[in-house]
């Protein structure tokens, strides 16, 4: 048995081995899920992962927050293959974000999926954190876009006195400005200069219950980003 006596401090002695087993247990644990699960699907079809590796199709592109506790698949009720994913804390677009953008263009242009969901949930901690004026590191710099979203809305935010109110009422107006933020992307503006099947949605998550709320903010033209968001179509311009 190893201790790390901290009694110095005024913190109880840790045992390590103990500790090093829990988190090789939690890990093991993984492994074994994944041997369950691989069991269980060739159970109910024998062909699942032949058919799995022949590529996918989503219809859907799911841009979500990173907690682990709204998984797309999961609460949507989608099976692998189903729905295509981007996540980052508090689901946020930024329009200089490399990572967001190949995600976007490649499930538009490639993938061409049919609905984008921005996907936020009450009791985000990144939405929480935002409100607060706490430094948290790094991360401070990321909820900056959300502390945005607050200065553009303060107006309503200041009224709500419960604090509770006040972040779930942030958490739904962060999903309809990166809903919107969405829509102003050339990406998504040229995508629909060209078909009109893709639309742009924001829901929010209820961790409570389990539902899902439609914002009802969902978009699928660029008649209301405002003038200077609104791109002429570059194949015109040639002309
Ligand atoms: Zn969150």
């Amino acid at each position: 048995m190893t201790l790390i006596d901290d009694k110095k401090n005024g913190k109880p002695a840790i045992d390590t081995n103990n500790l090093k087993l829990a988190q090789s247990d939690s890990y093991n644990a993984l492994l074994h899920g994944n041997s369950q699960w691989v069991e269980l699907k060739l159970k109910e079809d024998s062909e699942y992962f032949k058919k799995l590796a022949k590529g996918q199709s989503p219809q859907v592109l799911w841009i979500g927050c990173s907690d682990s506790r709204v998984p797309a698949n999961e609460v949507t009720g989608t099976k692998p293959g189903e729905v295509f994913v981007h996540r980052n804390i508090a689901n946020v677009v930024v329009h200089s974000d490399m990572n967001m953008l190949s995600v976007l263009d490649y499930a538009v242009n490639v993938l061409k999926v049919k609905h984008i969901i921005v996907a936020g949930h009450y009791g985000c901690g990144g939405v929480a954190a935002a409100l607060s004026n706490k430094q948290f590191g790094l991360i401070d710099n990321w909820l900056r876009h959300i502390k945005d979203v607050y200065r553009l809305h303060s107006h309503e935010l200041d009224r709500i006195t419960d604090e509770t109110q006040k972040q779930n009422r942030l958490v739904e107006l962060n999903v309809s400005e990166q809903v919107y933020n969405l829509c102003k992307t050339s990406i998504v503006q040229n995508a629909w200069m060209e078909r009109h099947d893709l639309e742009v949605h924001g829901w929010v998550i209820d961790l409570g219950t389990g539902l899902i709320k439609d914002l009802k903010v969902s978009s699928s033209s660029p008649h209301n980003l405002g003038y200077v968001y609104e791109f002429n179509n570059v194949a015109a311009l040639a002309h």
